[in-house]
């Protein structure tokens, strides 16, 4: 049993951004019934199973689905939480702890992504809701000279982690290989992050 596979399970495609970098290589929606119906199976055979999609919260019936997984942190974009802040209770009541929201620094228009004005407010008010906050951001070469600036940016929007990504060649993504890091740029974010410290 210990050796069986993590098995990621994607909710949905639909999506209410159409960013640049999209990394979502498929199409369609599982119904919410189908996805519980398969993470069950899958976790009576012992598989730990992840959840996520694109925005999953354009169907917050999904949220049966990290119940069912025993999920306790959500992947959004934050628009809704945004928009309908009641959305935060109803995550509260599913279990979810942990909430993490994409900001790419410095990059948003470039990348028609979610807004740093919109992200913030979703982040501070998240973080007053008692949730934790983490975020994700893709560096790339127009903004991985600012490392430290993004840290500080995110501790100050009230998040406990800030992941960085570099560019994912996959889905819509894959007409940005302009995206993508080069080795020396690498390089030179941990230069210059340790030497900073
Ligand atoms: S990157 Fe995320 S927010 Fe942007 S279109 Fe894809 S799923 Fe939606």
């Amino acid at each position: 049993m210990g050796n069986l596979a993590d098995i990621v399970l994607m909710l949905n495609a639909e999506c209410n951004m159409h960013c640049n970098h999209c990394y979502v290589p498929y199409a369609g929606n599982r119904s919410q019934k189908e996805a519980v119906t398969i993470i069950k199976q899958l976790r009576a055979k012992g598989h730990k199973v992840i959840v996520a999609g694109a925005e999953v919260l354009l169907n917050p019936l999904y949220l049966k689905a990290y119940q069912a997984a025993e999920q306790n942190y959500l992947l959004t974009n934050g628009l809704l939480l945004n928009k309908t802040p009641s959305l935060f209770d109803e995550l509260k009541k599913h279990g979810i702890t942990d909430i993490v929201l994409s900001l790419h620094f410095g990059i948003e228009k470039k990348l028609a992504s979610v807004p740093d004005r919109i992200i913030s407010g979703v982040a501070r008010e998240a973080s007053k809701r008692g949730f934790n906050v983490r975020m994700t951001s893709m560096l790339t070469p127009d903004n991985y000279d600012d490392v430290l600036g993004m840290c500080q940016k995110a501790i100050d929007y009230g998040a406990k982690v800030l992941k960085f990504n570099n560019f994912v060649n996959s889905g819509r993504g894959k007409r940005h290989d302009d995206y993508a890091l080069a080795s020396e740029q690498i390089q030179a974010i941990f230069g210059r992050s340790l030497s900073q410290k």
